[in-house]
């Protein structure tokens, strides 16, 4: 055979494999930075924020990607349990959702996979928004307040929303708030932690074991006192203020929304590919497409008021972290102590047990 035609049929042959290769393998959407072919076909998703929003990523990504995705929605406390607890043999593939004090103290238990996203160029605040070693980045931030039942208000002429978190411990909202359970939320974490870093460990710990005193019940996932005390289970939820929003403008919801004065805390909500994941070349994509502006602008469409962690994508509802007194939280301190702090509110504060789902 001449060399000329040696070369021709080698280079017909290389040409016949790439094609057949790329008939069965799913075809990277034009205009992503994505590898040439994507050979995975499904992804796991741990998904921590509310319900409908998990649903509708789901949907977008699979129209989008071609991908099935697979998911399970979980508070962040249980989410890191369930992570730890798979270590070996991890379910899922990427964790989108929920404070990333929960992220902090994964990546402490080496339980996440490093990924330098070519989308980090679109995070707002890299310094604060994404981990110096890439092992998550935020997708949302939200401010914890107050939800308070109106009509209880109009039943209690004397009492007035709380503006601070002294007010929750006014004898009128004895029995009469409610809030997560930290071992399972990260919503009711980040209050656990606002008030560690607001008034130090000591005279922490001691406002915490009146604050616990009163609690109507503690929930497992962290929206959940707002429905309840929507429903008037209880005069006043602590809860993220997009969650406040939600009740009132999606479900009516006879609630006011208040934040106390003198400071409080915030999420970043994170996302991380796990240690492990069989499918990471689709969890690059939720990951490179979760941190695009395309991916944020979707929230509101699914109810979900978070504030975005990219440029280019506008603030459904800017009031809620302009009129919060934000404190300088600190991630790294609430993420390394969550597990000993969380054990020590459970066991000399209030155990998890009975909780309202
Ligand atoms: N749902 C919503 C709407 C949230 O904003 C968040 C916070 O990240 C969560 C759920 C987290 O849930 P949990 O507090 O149950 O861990």
């Amino acid at each position: 055979m001449s060399k000329k035609l040696y070369l021709v049929l080698s280079l017909a042959i290389i040409a016949a494999t790439i094609l057949a290769a790329c008939q069965t393998a799913t075809q990277a959407p034009v205009g992503t930075e994505v590898p040439l072919v994507i050979t995975d076909t499904e992804l796991n998703v741990l998904c921590t924020p509310q319900e409908e929003w998990c649903q509708g990523m789901k949907q977008e990504f699979e129209a989008k990607f071609g991908i099935t995705v697979n998911y399970v929605r979980m508070s962040s406390g249980e989410a890191l349990a369930r992570v730890e607890a798979e270590k070996d043999a991890p379910t899922f593939d990427i964790w989108w959702g929920g404070p990333i004090d929960s992220f902090v103290s994964a990546k402490g238990k080496g339980l996440l996979e490093r990924y330098d996203s070519p989308n980090f160029v679109n995070i707002r605040e890299p310094d604060k928004m994404k981990d110096p070693d890439n092992m998550w980045v935020g997708v949302y931030v939200g401010t914890l307040g107050f939800a308070t039942n109106t009509n209880w208000l109009a039943e209690h002429p004397d009492a007035k929303a709380p503006t601070s978190w002294d007010d929750l411990l006014k004898p009128e909202f004895t029995d009469q708030v409610m809030v997560a359970h930290p071992s399972s939320s990260g919503t009711s974490y980040t209050a656990l932690c606002t008030v560690l870093q607001m008034r130090g460990e000591e005279a922490g710990w001691e406002y915490l074991k009146q604050y616990a005193g009163q609690m109507a019940s503690f929930t497992k996932s962290g929206a959940a006192p707002a429905k309840f005390v929507g429903q008037g289970e209880a005069a006043v939820a602590i809860v993220f203020s997009h969650d406040i929003v939600n009740e009132i403008d999606n479900n009516q919801m006879p609630l006011v929304l208040t934040f106390p004065a003198e400071g409080t805390g915030y999420e970043i909500g994170g996302q991380a590919i796990l240690k492990g994941a069989k499918n990471v070349q689709a969890a690059h994509l939720w990951y490179d497409w979760a941190i695009s502006p395309e991916g944020q602008a979707l929230g509101p469409k699914y109810h979900a008021y978070q504030a975005p962690t990219v440029n280019g994508v506008e603030l459904s509802h800017p009031e809620l972290i302009s009129e919060a007194n934000l404190i300088d939280y600190n991630f790294t301190w609430c993420g390394e102590n969550k597990t000993a702090f969380v054990d020590k509110f459970t066991n000399e504060i209030a155990n998890a047990e009975n909780l309202k789902q």
